[in-house]
């Protein structure tokens, strides 16, 4: 990891879970961004606790609210962290916030379904929609060849469960819902990749693995910190040969 300069990075849904432990391993690298923008839906509540602690230690920490499956919450927030910037790009979106349900064919309604397409593909669509200003002026202004985390990249949190080869976990659950969702946000990971190659920006899809959080469960076999420490070692080998693809915190490209 020593090597990955990130001049700014921003997590959606930092409030907990992997979000929150991707924002603390951030800040406590040895050459930390000069600028972590740690999203969540409510940094004046209790939820934003731990952020807010961290803020008193890192001045380089900035929490913004954002709502994924608020349009106008987005753009505030896209306007709030040019603010920040003052006239430098962005270089690293972490789509990282996602819900899960558990509907199995028979129970899944249409309440279910669009509430997490909406917040797991509309969400990182529309995300990524409002920092790509940001994203190409972060390409534009450095000098690095080819495509690169640390140059200009769109991270999307994805997961095995909606790998149509891998179907990871069907045993555990059904979760038709978050698995149809996951699939398209790989989806949309590998369009990204055709529609901002040309801008110099690089798109990932990544499985963190099953990771001990609230979404995870507290019996899943990777605590948070193995998973985060995973990848972030895995994002600065990534280059324009892996554009499109979907790799797991080990490193490792996963069949869609
Ligand atoms: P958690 O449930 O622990 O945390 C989810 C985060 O997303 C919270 O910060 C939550 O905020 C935020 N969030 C949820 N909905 C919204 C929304 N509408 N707008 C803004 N923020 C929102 O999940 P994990 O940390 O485990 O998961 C993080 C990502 O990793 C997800 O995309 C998940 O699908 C993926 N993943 C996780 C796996 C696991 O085993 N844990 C496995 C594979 C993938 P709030 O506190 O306000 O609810």
């Amino acid at each position: 990891m020593a090597g990955f300069n990130v001049r700014s990075v921003l997590v959606t849904g930092a409030n907990r879970g992997i979000g929150l432990e991707l924002v603390k391993q951030f800040l406590e690298k040895s050459n930390p961004p000069e600028w972590v923008f740690a999203t969540c839906r409510d940094p004046e509540g209790e939820r934003a606790q731990q952020l807010k602690n961290l803020v008193s230690r890192h001045p380089n920490l900035v929490i913004v609210a954002l709502e994924a499956t608020d349009p106008a919450s987005i753009k505030a927030a896209a306007a709030r962290v040019e603010e920040h910037l003052k006239g430098s790009g962005l270089n690293l979106l972490i789509n990282n916030a996602g819900i899960g349900r558990n509907g199995t064919l028979e129970s899944q309604t249409l309440e279910g379904m669009s509430l997490v397409y909406t917040t797991n593909v509309t969400g990182p669509l529309l995300v990524s929609q409002a920092f790509l200003p940001l994203l190409k002026k972060a390409a534009q202004g450095s000098n690095q060849k080819g495509l690169s985390c640390s140059k200009a990249a769109i991270v999307n949190m994805s997961s095995e469960a909606g790998s149509i080869t891998n179907l990871f976990a069907w045993h555990v659950g059904q979760a038709i819902a978050y698995r149809c969702s996951k699939a398209a946000l790989n989806m949309l990971t590998k369009c990204q990749s055709l529609g901002y190659e040309g801008d110099g920006i690089l798109s990932i899809a990544v499985h963190p693995g099953w990771v001990q959080t609230d979404m995870g469960g507290f019996t899943a076999p990777l605590t948070v910190d193995a998973s985060v420490r995973g990848i972030l070692n895995v994002l600065p080998t990534l280059s324009e040969k892996d554009n499109g693809a979907f790799v797991s915190w080990e490193g490792k490209v996963l069949p869609w």
